[in-house]
């Protein structure tokens, strides 16, 4: 029997089912907090006046009707990745409950970003804004057309430092380290660097040698693993921090595994790992 009928029978006045109403809002409503998901976005942009283009994607954000307390980071300045980035970039982070699902919410930033104007010419290019879903609560989603946690984010400095702003103490799925504790990974010098994989060891070398040339605060130390070969079906495998402490393979998300190596992919990297950034 349903509920409603049964409680008429019990108690047979027009007053019960006001009751049942508000009863059944406070649960619809309670259901939905339920289903509230902690989401972070990294947000990043160099073309045109980006401050105020993130305040307006900000905005935007926290007006929709499924997202609530949202918080953003202050601004970062950072080296741009990538030999066509252009200029410095702007970042930011955000964080916010959602009961999107993780796909509609990757819908929704797009909308953001394509409403800043941002266009899709030229890969890692300059842009208006770019907002990357970084973590969907402890959610592991990979398909496609979304991944996450988002697969870069973890050696990206212009990513970690706003976002530890924020969640210093989340320790993202996968993972063993907070985003505070990655983020300090990345400020060690000397910056270790873990080399394996199929491609000219000789040659990685020479590339990182170039890179640090050009500024040599970043100091660099390339030591080929210790332990287990970490490479495995990719041509670069590079792994960050100290052979001493932990070896490669202890945690196989702090790896990174590049399909196709080439030298620029390696350069861009290191930028997004070692390079500056700088809190506005
Ligand atoms: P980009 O142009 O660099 O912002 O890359 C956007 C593309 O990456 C889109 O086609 C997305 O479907 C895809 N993508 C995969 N995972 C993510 C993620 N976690 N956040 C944002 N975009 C993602």
């Amino acid at each position: 029997m349903k509920l409603r009928a049964f409680l008429h029978r019990l108690s047979p006045t027009p007053a019960i089912d006001v009751v049942i109403d508000v009863a059944q809002l406070i649960r619809s409503n309670l259901n939905r907090r339920l289903v509230m998901i902690q989401a972070a976005v990294a947000i990043g942009g160099n073309l045109g006046d980006v401050p105020a283009t993130i305040a307006a994607a900000c905005e935007e954000l926290a007006r929709h009707e499924s997202i609530s307390d949202l918080h953003c980071s202050h601004l970062f300045r950072s080296t741009p990745m990538g030999s066509a980035a252009g200029d410095p970039f702007w970042n930011a982070a955000c964080v916010f409950a959602t009961s999107l699902d993780p796909y509609v919410l990757l819908a929704e930033l797009q909308r953001v970003e394509n409403s800043a104007g941002r266009t899709r010419a030229v890969r890692w290019g300059p842009r208006t804004l770019d907002l990357d879903l970084i973590l969907y609560g402890d959610k592991i989603v990979e398909s496609e057309t979304l991944t996450v946690p988002h697969p870069h984010f973890w050696y990206r400095r212009f990513v970690l430092g706003p976002l530890a702003e924020l969640i210093p103490n989340v320790v993202p799925p996968r993972f063993s380290l907070s985003i505070l504790e990655l983020a300090a990974r990345l400020r060690q010098r000397p910056f270790r660097l873990q080399i394996g994989g199929e491609c000219d060891i000789a040659d990685v070398r020479g590339v990182v040698d170039r890179f640090v040339a050009e500024d040599r605060s970043k100091e660099i130390k390339v030591e080929l693993p210790s332990r287990a070969e970490p490479a495995r079906a990719a041509s670069l495998a590079l792994w960050f921090g100290d052979s001493r402490q932990q070896a490669p393979t202890d945690d196989e998300s702090l790896l990174l595994r590049c399909a196709e190596y080439t030298p620029q992919v390696l350069t861009d990297v290191l930028a997004a790992a070692v390079g500056k950034i700088e809190r506005t």
